[in-house]
């Protein structure tokens, strides 16, 4: 289908956040059980809960739309997710692959605030009100995980990892 307006392009922006919010579904755990600090873990923990949300926020939107979610591969998720398994499957020592972890997980923080901060703006435009306050409410998700990541690297990761 011709890509011909921009509530069309804001349908595929939708599937590909939807594709990555799934993949990062499957990452997540693996990450906590790679993570070493009990605070990272349960960053982890609380971020997995807070993406099974993100899922749903996004499922909402389509159902009101009357549209699929699925039928696209978020290619840049995979390449993160992939960065990230593979920093997991090197001979590193714990407490630097905490930090490693960390800085995974905020190059798919930041993804996602790109992404979320574009179809919110564009949800705005195209005057879809719910969809704009459900897109909202996950920026704001992925910023605050974001600065929680910040502050725990900056209080203790980074400086065990040194
Ligand atoms: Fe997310
Ligand atoms: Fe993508
Ligand atoms: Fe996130």
């Amino acid at each position: 289908m011709k890509i011909d307006s921009l509530q069309k392009l804001f349908v595929e922006e939708l599937r590909d956040l939807y594709s990555a919010e799934n993949q990062i579904l499957k990452a997540l755990p693996k990450m906590t059980k790679a993570a070493t600090s009990p605070e990272l873990k349960a960053a982890f923990e609380k971020h997995l809960k807070e993406t099974e949300g993100q899922v749903e926020r996004l499922e909402t939107i389509f159902e009101a739309l009357g549209e699929k979610p699925k039928g696209k591969t978020c290619k840049a998720m995979a390449g993160l997710v992939e960065e990230g398994s593979e920093l997991m499957k090197e001979d590193i020592e714990p407490a630097v692959l905490d930090a490693g972890l960390i800085a995974a997980a905020q190059r798919v923080e930041h993804y996602e605030m790109a992404g979320y901060g574009t179809v919110r703006t564009y949800a705005k435009l195209l005057k879809n009100k719910e969809a704009e306050k459900l897109l909202q409410a996950t920026l704001d998700e992925e910023a605050a995980t974001d600065e929680a990541l910040n502050e725990l690297a900056e209080s203790s990761i980074n400086l065990k990892a040194v």
